[in-house]
């Protein structure tokens, strides 16, 4: 028996999560520029980050030699502000899969389970089974949450249960009105892990403060990210807000330096870039107008999506992707979704989606 054989069988067990192929990797393997491979694989900002950011970041590392503040202050500071919590209810993460996977080690154990929805983020499960806990999985309703039967799946021994919206790789939302009444009926038991990815991507009149929602609802943990929207995948910078005793906890848990210098700096400068945001969020609409157009075109299904990307339903997935990769275009296959007919492809600048969809007609 060898050190392998007696890891635990629950790290045994874990699906790995598949990332989009590197650009650098489908270069080497073709033969091509790097230049000329169009990658809409992993629902990364097109335009590249906020130029504050990219300007932070770099007088950052002037300073890196120094470790950052463990403690995240200026951008909880800046975050407190902007939110309308305090920092006693910000928790900072390495990208917010690092928030995630904080929530299962604080509150998971193998005697105790988590809930999430068929078709779901890959992190829930691994976040889950890395400690040893149940994954216990829903059959999604139209391919999103059924919060009902997300309500009904809740035992005893449950303790976190997961809901993105919109959700990755469906690109499917509930109205948060809905949301809101199901955590009504969540038990105090169980944390309600409610991850908002792509919350930048919703147009004015969808989003919601949910912040506000904190006083109501001691168990809830709303994460968010700066690797979307904000264009900061790279550095790796996200959070939580919860209850402080939520909180407090999850600090224990949390590496004392999980943020790194530029990544600090990065993301306060990014929240003051609201042209940024403005203008990724008008990119994405258009991009999404564009591949929605294009793939009706060609008679490809599509599953409604508020995210920065798209399910295309083309069918043989493996063949197709294989075509697409041909030709240079990287997309994301997501059959480890139980999803084995769709391609998901992220909204790219417009060329790239032209790109994409030229590709994928000669692939058809
Ligand atoms: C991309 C994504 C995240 C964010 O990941 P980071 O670790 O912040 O880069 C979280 N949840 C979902 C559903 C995502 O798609």
């Amino acid at each position: 028996m060898n050190c392998c054989d007696l890891a635990p069988a629950h790290v045994r067990a874990i699906a790995p999560y598949q990332p989009g192929k590197p650009i650098s990797e489908l270069a080497r393997e073709l033969g091509m520029n790097e230049g000329d491979i169009v990658k809409l694989a992993s629902n990364e900002n097109p335009l590249g980050p906020s130029p504050l950011a990219l300007t932070a970041a770099q007088d950052a590392l002037h300073d890196m030699a120094l470790y950052p503040d463990g403690a995240g202050f200026a951008l909880k500071a800046k975050l407190s502000a902007k939110l309308g919590v305090a920092q006693s209810q910000i928790v900072l993460g390495n990208g917010s899969n690092d928030v995630l996977d904080i929530a299962a080690q604080t509150f998971l154990t193998p005697e105790t389970s988590s809930v999430h929805s068929e078709h779901a983020f890959a992190v829930y499960p691994i976040a889950t089974q890395t400690v040893g806990a149940e994954s216990i999985v829903v059959p999604a309703r139209d391919y999103g949450h059924d919060l009902a039967a997300m309500r009904a799946a809740i035992r005893d021994d449950t303790r976190v249960l997961w809901i993105a919206n919109p959700n990755n790789p469906t690109g499917t939302f509930l109205p948060w009105a809905e949301i809101e009444a199901f955590l009504e009926t969540v038990p105090s038991h169980v944390l309600v892990v409610l991850d908002e990815a792509y919350g930048e991507y919703l147009p004015a009149a969808e989003r919601c403060d949910t912040a506000a929602w904190l006083s109501r609802f001691p168990n809830l943990l709303i994460t968010r990210t700066f690797s979307k929207a904000y264009g900061l995948a790279g550095l790796r910078v996200g959070y939580g807000l919860g209850h402080p005793d939520v909180i407090d906890l999850m600090n224990r848990v949390r590496h004392p330096f999980n943020v790194n210098l530029p990544a600090l700096a990065a993301a306060e400068a990014a929240l003051d870039d609201v042209a940024f945001l403005d203008r990724s969020y008008a990119l994405n609409t258009a991009g999404m107008a564009q591949l929605v157009a294009g793939l009706a075109e060609l008679k490809i299904g599509t599953v409604p999506s508020k995210g920065n990307f798209l399910l295309a339903k083309v069918g043989d997935a493996v063949r197709i992707n294989a075509e697409l990769l041909k030709r240079g275009v990287i997309v994301r296959p997501v059959a480890g979704y139980g999803l084995p007919e769709f391609l998901r492809v992220s909204v790219g600048l417009a060329g790239q989606n032209a790109r994409f969809l030229d590709a994928l007609k000669a692939s058809l």
